[in-house]
């Protein structure tokens, strides 16, 4: 049970003007040829995060795509950190297209994969390697055969039940911290806090999103200074293991 923090990187670069999302649309779709390069601004909205969680001690599940992996000093801070670097799952069509996108993340984390989640909200496809549909059975089926102990679903409902198949824990709803995506009148802090204490409750945000939106900022906030515990994100995984 409690609180943890999942971040989905979904964005090599931001929206902010044509110069940025040419950039972006690059790494997202041609990431042989995208540069990735800080003096362009390449995720410069990431070490203000870090420093964010730093400040609040908060240990999360970093959960990139092989197209927005973040450069090796960034990786490596997470680690020193105590953060947690996980899959987001891109191309998910066949087993085989989905465990090279964990292998390759292996390989750049130089650490095992244990936790991920789909990318995408089961209809628009959003790049090239996109697979649209977001089959949970099927990525269950996926993880359990990749040796992945932890899936953590996209359903907008954070109080749906959990489930376990063999060593693969599956907790299909997520807490998200952009209000468009949450019943505000239901889902708030006061029932996380409440929910939480004996519940397992993971809560999503967007690194861009915090950077672009306002609201998202606002409500990641009040989040982080609500008082509400939350847990390093690789106990989630030790408790499964
Ligand atoms: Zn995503």
């Amino acid at each position: 049970m409690g609180v943890f923090l999942r971040i989905d990187v979904d964005n090599g670069y931001s929206w902010e003007n044509v110069f940025q999302k040419g950039l972006n649309k690059l790494c997202l779709n041609y990431p042989l040829i995208a540069p990735k390069l800080k003096i362009f601004g390449f995720q410069k909205y990431v070490p203000t995060l870090i420093e964010r969680l730093r400040e609040h001690d908060v240990q999360a599940g970093w959960f990139y795509q092989p197209y927005t992996v973040s450069k090796p000093d960034v990786l490596n801070l997470l680690k020193r950190e105590g953060h947690t670097l996980a899959y987001h799952a891109v191309t998910t069509d066949i087993l085989e297209n989905f465990r090279k996108g964990k292998t390759f993340l292996e390989k750049k984390f130089g650490t095992e994969v244990k936790s991920m989640s789909k990318h995408g909200s089961g209809v628009l496809k959003l790049n090239r390697f996109h697979t649209p549909e977001y089959e949970p059975d099927k990525l269950l089926k996926f993880s359990m055969e990749t040796g992945i102990t932890l899936f953590t679903g996209n359903a907008e409902t954070p109080d749906l039940p959990e489930e376990v198949h063999g060593t693969t824990k599956f907790i299909p709803g997520t807490y998200w911290i952009n209000p468009s995506y949450r019943d505000e009148a239901k889902y708030n802090l006061d029932w996380l806090r409440d929910y939480a204490q004996s519940h397992t409750v993971i809560v999503l945000v967007h690194p861009l999103r915090i950077y672009m939106d306002k609201i998202v900022e606002q409500n990641f906030v009040a989040f982080l200074e609500s008082g509400i515990k939350i847990e390093p994100f690789h106990h989630l995984e030790d408790q499964i293991i």
